[in-house]
């Protein structure tokens, strides 16, 4: 009896590409992708038939439909949207703030043509990249003087390095913290070409502990935001103000790494605003961009003329200057700060009623016609009010499969959803979900139901 080779019956390469689905493929993936992914589809095919793993040979245009299946898997990015319903607003691993759509048209405009940059419009002359930004840090912020980095750990490293390069840094032991991702003080105090002198201990660092640590090498006295944790119980810290006191009167410098970057005290708020910092007397003051400011990603310098205008020739700033689309993004942010601060996102999410957000919990249950509205503590994220909980709403699910595959299905939707695990169930957080993401939203939970 003869038998044929199943193999034969898989159509060439060439044969496919004439197919009409293919012509059409090439229009939109481009010929050359469409050959490899082609190649590929007919490579698994031979495998699987070789592991007489296949019942049928596939004909040309179910073969096209898996090429189709890969180009799509292929061109999908990297980054994807993703819709954050972990309640944690500013989530450094979901992209932290969310921009003001005066941001987002600031950046189109910048990025789809030149713009002057680095060229003063007035004179003809070649401009300072941050000009036209600085003066509006000054008047939102309060500041004598300002400067904007890459980030807000550039704007610590670049303060380090111009003023107590090859000499002292005293530190409480309190405040040597890591930020996230390695990022931590000690490190950066080294990295700025100076030496680290602890004082105190974990739980209390007065000021004499200061006074007793200067010497003839110290340059600065550093206050680091505790940011993402908290000591609590028997405690001391020494304030700003009496850090500035001391110093002047040894003609040294107090750099106050803010992390956050707090505008408006908000009621019951325990972290300083950069203005209460500056008006408590530091030289410096260091902050995110995209923490509580709500803007791109940037680290903000703001205070004395002097000290911010021994940053400005140093080599290092170059290194780490801001790129234009995130100059863009920060001005536009900055003037809503000025004008209409209700109006960057971050701040409407975290003056969000519970009322607003049970009602949107309401609609996403609605849609689903499935899950449990319970009541949740949300928080800022990022470092930035860590002892504070914001009241929130989140739709509980139960999902059969098992919290941790139906999390795996949900991160590989389009877009993205990233809820949180609590025990058996997943909660999905109205907090940080915008009233237009709850359509997707509801498609994507779809999958895990049964
Ligand atoms: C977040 C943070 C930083 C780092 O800022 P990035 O903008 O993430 O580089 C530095 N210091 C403190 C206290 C922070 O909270």
């Amino acid at each position: 009896m003869h038998v044929e080779n199943p193999l034969r019956k898989l159509p060439q390469v060439q044969r496919l590409l004439e197919l009409p689905g293919a012509e059409q493929q090439c229009g939109q993936f481009g010929r050359a992708a469409v050959t490899g992914a082609l190649r590929e589809v007919l490579q698994g095919l031979r495998d699987r038939i070789a592991n007489k793993g296949l019942a049928e040979v596939p004909d040309g245009d179910a073969i096209l439909e898996l090429c189709e299946k890969r180009l799509v898997e292929q061109s999908r990015p990297g980054l994807r949207r993703t819709i954050n319903a972990t309640g944690v607003v500013l989530h450094t691993n979901l992209g932290r703030a969310p921009l003001a759509a005066e941001a987002l048209a600031a950046m189109a405009q910048v990025a789809a043509g030149y713009c002057n940059l680095e060229f003063d419009l007035a004179s003809g002359a070649r401009g300072s990249r941050t000009a036209s930004l600085e003066p509006l840090l000054r008047e939102v912020t309060g500041a004598e003087a300002a400067l904007a980095v890459n980030n807000g750990a550039a704007a610590i490293l670049l303060a380090l390095s111009a003023l107590a390069q090859g000499g002292e840094v005293i530190v409480s032991r309190g405040e040597l913290v890591e930020i996230g991702g390695g990022f931590r003080i000690p490190d950066v105090i080294r990295q700025g070409g100076a030496r680290l002198v602890e004082v105190g201990s974990t739980n209390k660092t007065r000021l004499a502990d200061y006074r007793a640590a200067i010497g003839p090498d110290t340059r600065v006295l550093l206050k680091v935001h505790q940011s993402n944790f908290r000591t609590i119980g028997f405690t001391a810290e020494t304030g700003i103000d009496e850090l500035a006191a001391l110093a002047r009167e040894h003609g040294l410098l107090v750099v106050a790494d803010l992390g956050s970057g707090l505008l408006r005290r908000t009621p019951g708020s325990l972290e300083p605003t950069l203005g209460e910092a500056l008006a408590a007397g530091a030289d410096l003051v260091t902050c995110s961009g995209d923490k509580l400011l709500g803007g791109p990603q940037a680290g903000l310098i703001l205070g004395r003329k002097e000290a911010v205008d021994s940053l400005r020739g140093h080599p290092l700033l170059r290194a780490v200057r801001l790129d234009k689309l995130s100059l863009a993004a920060l001005e536009a942010t900055m003037m809503l700060h000025r004008d209409r601060p209700e109006r960057v996102p971050v701040n409407r999410m975290l003056a969000q009623g519970e009322a607003g957000l049970q009602a949107r919990a309401e609609r996403l249950k609605a849609l689903l016609g499935s899950g449990e509205i319970i009541a949740t503590e949300a928080f800022a994220g990022g470092g930035s009010l860590p002892e504070e909980r914001i009241a929130s709403r989140a739709l509980a699910l139960d999902p059969a499969m098992g919290v941790e595959a139906a999390a795996k299905i949900l991160r590989q939707a389009t877009p993205a959803v990233v809820g949180r695990i609590a025990g058996d169930r997943l909660l999905f957080d109205m907090l940080t979900v915008a009233e237009e993401e709850l359509v997707d939203l509801a498609d994507a939970l779809r999958k895990i139901l049964p």
